[in-house]
């Protein structure tokens, strides 16, 4: 038996196939829930969720910081197969940028795809959670908005994954009387594509020397995180931020 059997789940950005969203789509399917995966492609998106063990997976083409793409997505959830149990918030990007480099291009980009694209899904699937009485929300948010950076993205990405924190806060308090749930997970460093090749040697000698368990994060580490809050075994959990983070930042 299964963690999430017969339950239907919503993720955004995960038709990378390295990335976070993709382990954790993996998980939930293994786990017997049908997975509708959101990415910026839509070919991408169907191909990930063909990819996906067990039939029915959809992939989605759409935008998380377009409130219409949000709706369309969620409207067809719903057109599909009645309900939407689960949301994984996780598409995100980052930039390795410094405070004075931050344009006001960096800053928009940034904090619309975390923070922005979080609400504007999040907006989309709370109506038939609520009517359902029944739902888990799980924000991808990052250790650099506890510890201020000092991994891979600059400033403008500790703000966006700290506002996460906050939304996912208040959205718990707002959503808790309706029995839906909303938690943040806080990776660290997880090996995925997301620094793009920006990554130099010296700079993941660093990061990984910060780390009391002495490697990096899998990707499968954090889905096993999103799994936990997203089945019944956290349902006294609402409003927390989990850490998976090899230790690297204790507190
Ligand atoms: P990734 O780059 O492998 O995957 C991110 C996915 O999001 C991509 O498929 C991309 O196409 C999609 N995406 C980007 N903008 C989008 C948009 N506007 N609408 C819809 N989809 C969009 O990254 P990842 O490492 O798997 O990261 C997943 C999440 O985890 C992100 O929110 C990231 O900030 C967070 N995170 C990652 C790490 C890490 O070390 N990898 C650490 C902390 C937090």
């Amino acid at each position: 038996m299964g963690l999430l059997d017969g339950q239907i789940a919503i993720i955004t950005g995960a038709a990378s196939p390295r990335g976070l969203g993709k382990a954790t789509a993996q998980l939930f399917a293994d786990h017997g829930a049908t997975v509708v995966i959101m990415d910026l492609d839509e070919a991408h998106a169907q191909d990930a969720a063909a990819d996906l063990p067990g039939t029915g997976h959809l992939g989605f083409g759409g935008n998380v910081c377009n409130v219409n793409d949000c709706t369309r997505i969620a409207t067809a959830t719903l057109a599909a197969f009645g309900r939407i149990d689960i949301l994984v918030n996780n598409a995100g990007i980052t930039q390795p940028l410094k405070l004075m480099e931050i344009a006001p291009e960096n800053y928009d980009a940034v904090t619309d795809v975390n923070l922005r694209g979080t609400l504007y899904m999040s907006q989309a699937v709370i109506p038939a959670m609520r009517k359902q009485a029944q739902g888990s929300i799980v924000n991808m948010s990052s250790v650099s908005a506890q510890r201020g950076g000092g991994i891979f993205g600059g400033p403008h990405y500790s703000a966006a994954k700290a506002g996460v924190l906050g939304l996912t806060k208040a959205m718990a308090r707002e959503l808790a009387p309706d029995q839906v749930r909303v938690n943040a997970i806080c990776p660290g460093f997880i090996a995925t594509d997301i620094t793009a090749g920006k990554l130099t040697e010296d700079m993941r000698a660093q990061v990984l020397a910060g780390i009391p368990m002495g490697r990096a994060g899998t990707a499968d580490d954090v889905a096993g995180c999103a799994l936990f809050l997203a089945s019944g075994l956290s349902s006294y959990c609402t409003g927390t931020e989990v850490d998976v983070n090899g230790g690297s930042l204790i507190h």
